[in-house]
């Protein structure tokens, strides 16, 4: 059976666990995994499948702790909805984002990291071991990486949904490159739109951040940074109320927040920074979030909870890379390792390749 996203074609859910990058359907059907003993037990379960998990999946599984990915329906990650990425180091010509997180899952199943594409229902964390609840069925594990990430929160409007890709984006960071001498809107008032903006004016030739209200949200500093640039302008009290364009974004229908006069401006790109959830829910029972919902980390990659790691975006809010979320995946799989190690359920001596 293939999977069902298509950013995934060239990996085939057969159930021999070959090192070609195959997944094991541990999932696919309840019942596959009930008739597997043992399938649904691991010392690490990692959830999420972004760059965070899928690399500490790649580092628990060399070390021999056979991980468990509860990946999502929609597995990938925020990758997933990027086209070119052209700062992930390695691949100096760029790589288009869903390819690149499949590298990175065939790289977690060659070690023998086993797959099960569907969502976290609910967990706890009483007792170990933890209990994980995912598609109908029970998963049991020694420790557990928490990676989940966090997702850019849209306007919502259909024309948006339709041009993501073609002139909409939620990183500047990663697109900004593709606008130069371009002119581009930025939507939002906090401290990302505000970054954002100013970040961009390295690249377009004119940025204009559009904002529902009179004042902005985010940082004096911040604020006086980008509203003294020169390239920067406001559309204060306005409201995005369409993105136009066919197949490229062209320009915008703004709304006039006071009076709900329509206009139409002309712009190549707009980038919406109007904030991110983090997907922490199943969670708050068990570990501490922050006012944003993010998680707290305790110690180096930590929690509340002894023998449950958090890796990537779901407690970073600063940098929200994908090398940097690999990184933290990284950092989650040793000490969760070593931890395995400190209790008599790793090999001692870590004696990993890492
Ligand atoms: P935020 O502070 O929640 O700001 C979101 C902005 O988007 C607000 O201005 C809000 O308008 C606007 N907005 C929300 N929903 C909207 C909608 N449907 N349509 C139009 N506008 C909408 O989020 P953030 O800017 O991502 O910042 C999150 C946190 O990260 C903050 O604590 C921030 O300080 C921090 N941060 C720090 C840095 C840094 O220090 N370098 C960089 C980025 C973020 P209203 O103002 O009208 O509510």
């Amino acid at each position: 059976m293939e999977t069902k996203f298509p950013g995934f074609s060239g990996i085939q859910m057969i159930d021999d666990g070959a090192a070609d990058g195959a997944a094991i359907p541990l999932t696919a059907a309840p019942s596959a995994a009930a008739a597997e003993p043992g399938a649904t037990e691991s010392k690490v379960v990692i959830v999420g499948s972004g760059p965070a998990g899928l690399t500490a999946a790649i580092y628990a599984a060399r070390a021999n702790l056979e991980p468990i990915v509860i990946a999502g329906y929609v597995p990938g990650g925020q990758l997933m909805i990027t086209s070119e990425v052209e700062n992930y180091p390695g691949f100096p010509d760029g790589i288009q984002g869903p390819e690149l997180m499949e590298l990175f899952r065939k790289q977690a199943a060659r070690f023998g990291t086993r797959f099960a594409d569907v969502d976290l229902d609910r967990v706890d964390f009483s007792e170990r071991p933890f209990h994980l609840w995912a598609g109908g069925v029970e998963y049991r594990a020694q420790s557990v990486i928490v990676a989940t990430g966090a997702s850019a929160l849209w306007l919502g409007l259909d024309s948006e949904t339709r041009l993501r890709g073609r002139g909409v984006s939620a990183c500047a960071t990663c697109d900004g490159f593709f606008f130069r001498g371009k002119h581009v809107a930025v939507v939002g008032g906090g401290d990302t739109a505000l970054e954002e903006a100013t970040f961009l004016t390295r690249f377009a030739s004119q940025v204009t951040l559009v904002h529902r209200r009179e004042q902005f949200r985010g940082s004096k500093i911040m604020q006086e940074r980008a509203l003294a640039h020169p390239k920067i302008d406001v559309r204060w009290n306005s409201e995005i109320a369409e993105v136009l364009g066919e197949d490229v974004v062209t320009g915008l229908r703004l709304r006039d927040a006071r009076s709900g006069d329509l206009h139409d401006e002309p712009f190549d790109g707009l980038f919406v920074a109007i904030g991110y959830r983090p997907n922490t829910d199943v969670f708050r029972d068990w570990l501490e979030v922050d006012e944003k919902g993010y998680l707290v980390v305790h110690g180096e990659t930590g929690s509340k909870v002894e023998g449950v790691f958090v890796a990537g975006d779901v407690h970073d809010h600063r940098y929200r890379q994908a090398v940097t979320a690999a990184g933290d995946g990284c950092r989650a799989a040793i000490d969760a390792e070593r931890w395995l190690e400190s209790i008599g359920l790793a090999e001692a001596a870590t004696a990993t390749a890492w």
